[in-house]
């Protein structure tokens, strides 16, 4: 029998994450996507799943088919400096059961949630949004942008960062903040020495090499960025990207010079902060993913975790039939955990852009992901 029905607005990595985990709960889910398709939905380049996103993964059946496309590591990352030269490991932690990392591409982890989300019954619309949300205390009536209403007994915004349903729960309009990164991504073959997270340390930003593949990889650079609306033209990029590493040797330099070609395709994607205060709801809305926390990409948590963030908010309403209650509760359990990851996040991305700080990026990395170990 269903508990109820529900709207997922967003069907992002966070949606369709949440979408699978309310369907098992037994919730008539429907998700409205504001793109056309799901192909369109997808940006940048991989994605990283640290030990922790792989459980939430588990939790919601979609384990199997990440580990089976993509790239298990043994151990976090591997450190360079910027001649290339070994400086030490970053182990991270590893969950009893799961690797420490593995790595997919954004249109393979999409594919996997989608189909799964499918498969157990949810209603995915494309080109949907709505117009307006009016929550009557005793249901949620969404008009929707064919202007057609549709009644629901709660609604999950999972709209990403530019949140739009967020303005129905919050009282005042909270925007991300600019952290003066933007972030380089370019997918390149998987050289044999990337079989973990490389970080390579320049003066002014990190490179990066991350397995998302047997055979594939991908290098990022997080560069100074002062001014975000300042952007090449995809011809450009190329050249801007080389200029970026032009002070790296060893791999770097060897991607630079060997890899990075001016008809490369590169994705240059600013990096935003934004954690949302409690609750993370109001009334018959709740909020999840990038639309309360979303973090810059120095410790690969963005996914992780708003994947868990649907995990917990299905435990949550299955276990109190009062929503109120319900949702509290699901923002108890995530709030410091979230907020750790965007403060975190944010440290590093400071230290990057000024190395004076006193800050241990290493050690601070792997405190982090070893707090992940803990049960959500
Ligand atoms: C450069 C970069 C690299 C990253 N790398 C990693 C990584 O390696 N590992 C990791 O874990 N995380 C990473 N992240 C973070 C990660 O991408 C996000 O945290 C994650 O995608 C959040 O999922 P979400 O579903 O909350 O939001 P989104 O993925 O943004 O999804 C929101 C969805 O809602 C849709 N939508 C928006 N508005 C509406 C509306 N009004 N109506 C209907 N639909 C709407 C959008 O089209 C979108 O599909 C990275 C982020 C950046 C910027």
């Amino acid at each position: 029998m269903s508990r109820g029905n529900v709207l997922v607005v967003g069907g992002g990595i966070g949606g369709l994450s949440t979408a699978i985990a309310l369907r098992n709960a037994d919730y008539e889910v429907t998700i409205l996507e504001l793109r056309p398709d799901m192909d369109s939905s997808i940006f940048g380049v991989g994605i990283i799943q640290p030990t922790n996103a792989l459980r939430a993964l588990d939790a919601i059946g979609c384990l199997e088919p990440c580990l089976e496309i993509g790239y298990e590591a043994k151990q976090w990352a591997r450190k360079l400096d910027v001649d290339g030269n070994l400086m030490h490991d970053i182990p991270g932690a590893r969950i009893e059961g799961y690797a420490p990392l593995n790595g997919v591409t954004r249109p393979a982890l999409h594919t996997i949630l989608t189909n799964k989300a499918l498969e157990v019954g949810a209603v995915l619309r494309y080109g949907a949004t709505f117009t307006d949300i009016v929550d009557n205390g005793e249901n949620v009536t969404v008009t929707l942008n064919d202007d057609t209403t549709e009644t629901y007994d709660f609604v999950v915004g999972a709209d990403g960062v530019r949140s739009k349903v967020r303005t129905y729960v919050l009282a005042e309009e909270l925007r991300p903040q600019y952290i003066g990164q933007s972030a380089f991504r370019m997918n390149l073959p998987r050289l044999p020495e990337i079989d973990c997270i490389v970080l390579q340390e320049g003066t002014k930003g990190m490179a990066g090499y991350v397995p998302i593949g047997p055979d594939l990889a991908y290098v990022f650079y997080n560069a100074a960025w002062p001014d975000r609306n300042i952007r090449p033209t995809p011809e450009e990029l190329p050249q801007v990207f080389r200029e970026h590493l032009a002070e790296f040797g060893g791999l770097t330099a060897r991607i630079r010079d060997e890899y990075i070609k001016d008809d490369s395709e590169i994705v240059l994607r600013p990096e935003e902060s934004l954690i949302s205060p409690a609750p993370w709801h109001k009334g018959r809305i709740v909020l999840i993913g990038d639309a309360v926390h979303s973090v810059t990409p120095h410790l690969g948590q963005g996914a992780a975790q708003a994947i868990e963030d649907g995990v917990v908010l299905a435990e949550a309403v299955t276990k109190y039939r009062d929503l109120d209650e319900a949702f509290a509760h699901y923002t108890e359990r995530r709030y410091e955990r979230c907020k750790m990851i965007v403060d975190v996040s944010r440290r590093i991305g400071e230290w990057e852009l000024d190395q004076s700080i006193e800050f241990d990026h290493s050690a601070e990395t792997q405190r982090v992901i070893e707090s992940m170990v803990a049960p959500i």
